[in-house]
């Protein structure tokens, strides 16, 4: 954590709540979590269908809301896709792409993710670009040549003077939803090697881009990893579905 940039705490709710489990969540996040965006950029992306309540209710708690997925044209004939400025006329803010279940299971690839992430930005989204090594590249010696390859080629297309309003999200799939987290050691590493990328396009935009780690962080485990060096927040999946411990992790991020 540094103190030239605002740290940022991310809720991934994947497939989870109905709208009426979002409102309950909102009841019990809301009464605490105004304070917490006085320091910490806290935004919470719920499933598509929660979007519109989840922020009309953050309202006035600088909290904000982003979607899980987004196409990169406006409009046409895509069907189940949905685009920005449908995610903007329901007031979310950011958009999460590239999570490694969308490469997994839904075949997302990096020559789409370097359309979508300029796509975002150009609308005034705020993109949370996920990238991350399997086990089995890691055990490789593989995890720099994937990273690499990930932030090379989703940021492509993003002029070197927008890098710095790209959130990047640093998982390590063996570490999502598994219990296992990345020790501080490996998390500096490979986010501080996501860094020096960025550097390579640009020496600022590295000092300025938010770089976060994801993968199995929970009330225990969050103020360790924010505390390190290049690690900028956290993006969440489990333990962002109770509000009580998702405060506790985005309270840890606070300078
Ligand atoms: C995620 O969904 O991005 C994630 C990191 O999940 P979890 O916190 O459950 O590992």
């Amino acid at each position: 954590m540094s103190a030239e940039r605002r740290p940022l705490v991310a809720a991934n709710w994947k497939m989870n709540k109905t709208t009426g489990e979002a409102q309950e969540f909102m009841r019990g996040f809301l009464p605490g979590a105004a304070a917490v965006a006085e320091d910490v950029d806290v935004v919470l992306c719920p499933p598509f269908t929660a979007l519109r309540t989840v922020a009309q209710m953050a309202q006035g708690a600088g909290v904000r809301v982003g979607a899980q997925n987004m196409h990169e044209e406006d409009a046409g004939a895509f069907t189940g896709e949905v685009s920005a400025p449908m995610l903007l006329e329901l007031g979310a803010d950011a958009v999460v792409l590239g999570h490694s279940e969308r490469r997994q299971h839904f075949g997302e690839t990096d020559a789409a993710l370097a359309r979508k992430v300029p796509k975002a930005l150009d609308a005034g989204l705020l993109p949370i670009l996920c990238v991350g090594e399997t086990e089995e590249e890691r055990e490789a010696g593989e995890t720099e040549r994937k990273l690499r390859h990930q932030v090379q080629s989703d940021l492509a297309a993003v002029d070197a003077g927008r890098l710095a309003e790209v959130v990047i999200a640093y998982e390590p799939i063996w570490a999502i939803g598994t219990g296992k987290t990345a020790t501080p050691g490996q998390a500096q590493a490979a986010i501080a090697f996501v860094r020096a990328l960025v550097g390579d396009r640009d020496q600022g935009a590295a000092r300025s881009v938010r770089i976060l780690y994801g993968g199995s962080v929970d009330p225990g485990n969050a103020a360790e990893l924010m505390a390190l060096e290049d690690v900028d927040g956290a993006l969440v999946g489990g333990a962002s579905l109770d509000p009580e411990r998702f405060l506790s992790i985005a309270a840890a991020a606070r300078p």
